[in-house]
């Protein structure tokens, strides 16, 4: 090869290289407003996809404050995918600083929500049990199944922004949801034993989850969604427990401990921490279940409180 020809060479490999165009095409950028949701959405839209969660891990998603870096980020994204409903009340200012129309309009923005049969649906929207849930539950992704409906819904609207991609989109929805059906088994048969019991939660964060493995919300520390415990609710709540022999209470790393520590104390029950948008780092959606799973199982072990379904 000439000398000439090299150097030819040596320029096209850097102008491809510095190409806003040629990066574009390798390189799909998602904005999710979760680390779950950005999980599910980096399973389908593949490797080489760059995908940015919003929320730090554990926190309250109904309540986070976008730092400028998320303005900049969502604004130089391909795709917006959210959870929809009043999950993140905060998702509407930041669209709004982003200034994305495409995001705005649901153009180039997945609602995962979308085709999941939401628990606990209004009769008519009010906003007289607080401001969050009003449309229903809006924590559905805590169930692996909805997690597959999750991932169809990605695979498809993906498809439609970018139909060139179509088929690796289905076939890395179809890996994610054969993964989840082959763990769903295990975890099933791992929280069997204690299928009919109770649990009191901090937050209504949970009944999707529980009522996949067969168990229930007996109460929860808030007596609205957002609202902080009172003494007369938790007056109300030791009650539930004792009748109903409630001995697990489920709290999350961001949930202020004292109250559920008390409770605790005064009523014997044991601790479970779950998570719902664990760290990026931490593996991912299938890695956060696994140890919702086990911790619960974990819980109810050392409670010794399960009712076997006869
Ligand atoms: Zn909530």
């Amino acid at each position: 090869m000439s000398r000439y020809m090299k150097i030819w060479q040596a320029c096209l490999c850097l102008f491809f290289a510095l190409s806003p165009q040629a990066d574009a095409q390798q390189k799909l950028r998602i904005a999710a407003t979760t680390t779950s949701i950005a999980s599910v959405a980096g399973e389908i839209a593949g490797s080489t996809a760059e995908i940015y969660a919003v929320a730090p891990s554990n926190r309250n998603l109904h309540f986070i404050s976008p730092t400028p870096k998320d303005v900049l980020k969502v604004k130089k994204a391909d795709v917006f995918v959210h959870g929809g409903l009043d999950l993140e009340v905060w998702r509407g200012p930041l669209l709004d600083a982003a200034g994305r129309k495409e995001f705005i309009s649901g153009q180039r923005a997945i609602d995962v929500s979308h085709a999941i049969e939401l628990m606990n649906p209004p009769e008519e929207i009010s906003r007289v049990h607080g401001d969050i849930h009003v449309h229903g539950n809006p924590h559905y992704w805590t169930d692996p199944v909805n997690a597959k409906q999750m991932a169809d819904t990605l695979a498809e609207r993906l498809a439609e922004i970018y139909p060139d991609s179509a088929e690796l989109f289905q076939a890395n929805a179809g890996r994610f949801k054969r993964r989840i059906d082959e763990r769903l088994a295990e975890w099933q048969k791992r929280l069997a034993p204690f299928k009919g019991s109770k649990v009191i939660a901090y937050h209504d964060s949970w009944p999707y989850f529980l009522r996949r493995f067969g168990l229930e919300p007996a109460g929860f520390l808030e007596p609205q969604p957002g609202i902080a415990p009172t003494p007369r609710h938790l007056d109300e709540l030791k009650q539930i427990m004792k009748n109903g022999s409630v001995k697990v209470i489920v709290l999350e790393p961001y949930q202020e401990k004292k109250t559920a520590e008390k409770l605790v104390r005064e009523t014997g029950a044991v601790l479970a921490l779950l998570q719902q948008n664990d760290a990026p780092e931490a593996g991912g959606y299938e890695a956060m279940i696994e140890k919702n799973v086990t911790a619960l199982q974990q819980a109810f072990l050392k409670a010794d409180a399960f009712v076997r379904e006869v």
